[in-house]
Order: C-alpha cells, then sequence, then structure tokens
C-alpha cells in the first residue's frame, strides 16, 4: 500500500509539473503574440507637485489588452518576460508606444511633461540600449528630455558592475534616470553617489504607514536627506491618504504619485489632463494644509 501510494504521489507530483509547464507555455507563447499583434499598451499615472497642485509628470505602466481576458496588469506578465527574454521585444514595444503617445502628448495646445517607463534589470547589461532610445527618440523627433527612465534600486544593485556604462550614456544623451521602489534593495550608499542617477523615487511600503508614528517615518526622513545631500529629486509613490501626503509634504517631499491624485488613465484620458484650460481633476493640495 504504502509503495502504491508514494507511487500515486510521485504520479501527481508529475501531472502538476506538467499542468503547470503546460500553462506556462502557452502564456508565453500567448505573450509573444500579443506582442506581434501590438495589444500592449501604456497607461499613465500623474506625478503632481504638492505645493501647487501641478501635473509634473507621468509614469508609463504597461497592460496588456487580451481580447478573450480584457486587461492584465504587469505583474502577471513582466516575470515570465523576464524569464524567457521576451522582455526585450516587450520592451521595444514600450519604447514605441511612449515615443508615440509622447508625440501626442506635444501636440499644439497642449502643456506636455515629462514620461517615464520602466526598465528591467537585464536590459542594462545591453550596452546598445541607449543608441536605440535614442534612435526611437531622434525618428519621432523628440529630445531625450522628454523621457525618464525608472529602474529599480534593487536591480541597480544586484549590477553594480556592470551597467555603470549603459547608464553613464544614458545620462550623456540627457535621458533621466529615476532610482524606482527605493528603500527596498539594500543600497551601497558608497556607491550612489558615483553613479549617473536624478532622482530617488520612494517605495510605496514606506508611504503605507507615514503619518501614524510608524518607524517607516525615520526611513522617508533619511531617504528625503539622502536625496538633498546627493543633490537628488526625490518623489513618493503609492500615496493614497491626504494624511500620508501631509506628512511627505511636511518631511520635504513634495512630488506625489498615487491614488490620492490619480489612478493610471488610459492614453486619452491623461491627454485631456494635458489641456490646462481645465483644472487637474484632483483636489488634493497637501502641501498647503501641512503649512497652515
Ligand atoms: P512600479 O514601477 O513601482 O509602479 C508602481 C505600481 O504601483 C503600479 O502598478 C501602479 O499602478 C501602482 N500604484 C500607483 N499608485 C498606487 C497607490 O496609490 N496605491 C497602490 N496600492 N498602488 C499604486 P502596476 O501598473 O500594476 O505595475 C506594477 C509593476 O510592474 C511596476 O511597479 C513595474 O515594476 C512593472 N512594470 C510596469 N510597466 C512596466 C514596463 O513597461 N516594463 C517593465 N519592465 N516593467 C513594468
Ligand atoms: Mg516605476
Ligand atoms: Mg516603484
Ligand atoms: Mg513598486
Amino acid at each position: 500500500a504504502t509503495a502504491c501510494q508514494s507511487a500515486d504521489k510521485v504520479q501527481t507530483y508529475h501531472r502538476d509539473l506538467d499542468i503547470g509547464e503546460r500553462s506556462r507555455l502557452t502564456l508565453e507563447a500567448r505573450l509573444r503574440r500579443a506582442i506581434d499583434q501590438h495589444e500592449l499598451e501604456l497607461w499613465y499615472q500623474p506625478k503632481v507637485d504638492g505645493r501647487s497642485g501641478r501635473l509634473i509628470g507621468a509614469e508609463g505602466l504597461v497592460r496588456w489588452r487580451d481580447p478573450k481576458e480584457g486587461l492584465i496588469p504587469p505583474g502577471h506578465f513582466i516575470p515570465l518576460a523576464e524569464e524567457t527574454g521576451l522582455i526585450v521585444p516587450l520592451t521595444n514595444q514600450v519604447l514605441d508606444l511612449v515615443c508615440a503617445d509622447l508625440s501626442l502628448m506635444h501636440a499644439p495646445g497642449l502643456s506636455p511633461v515629462k514620461v517615464s517607463v520602466n526598465i528591467s534589470a537585464a536590459q542594462l547589461d545591453d550596452e546598445r540600449l541607449p543608441e536605440e532610445i535614442a534612435q526611437r527618440l531622434s525618428s519621432a523627433g523628440l529630445s531625450p528630455l522628454d523621457l525618464e527612465l525608472e529602474i529599480t534600486e534593487r536591480a541597480l544593485m544586484a549590477r553594480l558592475d556592470s551597467v555603470l556604462g549603459t547608464l553613464s550614456a544614458l545620462h550623456r544623451l540627457g535621458i533621466s534616470l529615476s532610482l524606482d521602489d527605493f528603500g527596498t534593495g539594500y543600497s551601497s550608499l558608497g556607491y550612489l553617489g558615483r553613479f549617473p542617477i536624478d532622482e530617488l523615487k520612494i517605495d510605496q511600503s514606506f508611504v503605507r504607514d507615514l503619518g501614524t508614528g510608524a518607524a517607516d517615518e525615520m526611513v522617508v526622513r533619511a531617504i528625503v536627506a539622502l536625496a538633498r545631500g546627493l543633490g537628488l529629486w526625490v518623489i513618493a509613490e503609492g500615496i493614497e491618504t491626504q494624511e500620508q501626503a501631509t506628512w511627505l509634504c511636511a518631511n520635504g517631499c513634495e512630488w506625489h504619485q498615487g491614488y490620492l491624485y490619480s489612478r493610471p488613465l488610459e492614453r486619452d484620458a491623461f491627454l485631456q489632463l494635458l489641456d490646462r484650460r481645465a483644472p487637474p481633476p484632483w483636489n488634493a493640495l497637501p502641501c498647503l494644509s501641512a503649512r497652515s
């Protein structure tokens, strides 16, 4: 009986593996086709200056519009894309999308802002990346100053030696670099000052409990001081409440991104925000209340 049982178990185990592998392959094949069929979209989440309430930028976030399943968030396919190498054509498509959308944002009558996109770690090893991005921008008639890249702190720290050349080339081109999810990646502070980075983006995990006296408040204060000391911009992401925003303003972080202001918007909805004759749809002005 024991032998039978364990044989059963082995069989079940194999069957599970099989199904897992098969659905993974299906997803990979589907994602490959989605890229070919241009089923990826970029949605844009506003970045806001908490002092003036003005739109200061936006982050482009990829979504996969599957004909059957609808809109699929990046957490469901970016890790697979990274494992399978599909991240290369995927990123190329994201770059095409952001250039096409930036051209629309620069149409007469609109006040364009700088837009960022996320770049996966492995691509920083590709020395051709800066030139490819520069080519895309110039053939769309855009300036490198229109684009920012977000790179996770974790990705940078895992590749300290190999990515410096790529980052420096991007920096020389005038493309801004923001260190995403900052505070979660065990930075070597010594290295930080030597990298051509423009901005630290405070991870949303630290933002969650701000204003409640939690220990994270000390971490955020330290990141703001670090940014100031190194001459970097600082922005906080994942701001959902007025309390979080007010705390950040009172502690020197005035650039904000989060649901408090706006969720990521479809391209056309975002384009409407660039028509400055209309007031922004958010009414949060947290830095004013921080002062009063
Ligand atoms: P991220 O770059 O840190 O982006 C922030 C994520 O937080 C986004 O999720 C955004 O929608 C979400 N978010 C924004 N404000 C709030 C808030 O107030 N509360 C909460 N709870 N969440 C908020 P999203 O769009 O699902 O993207 C997840 C991650 O996928 C991104 O994290 C980024 O690492 C990755 N990603 C997105 N687009 C791309 C892309 O084009 N290429 C690559 N390589 N990665 C991407
Ligand atoms: Mg990001
Ligand atoms: Mg982030
Ligand atoms: Mg994050």
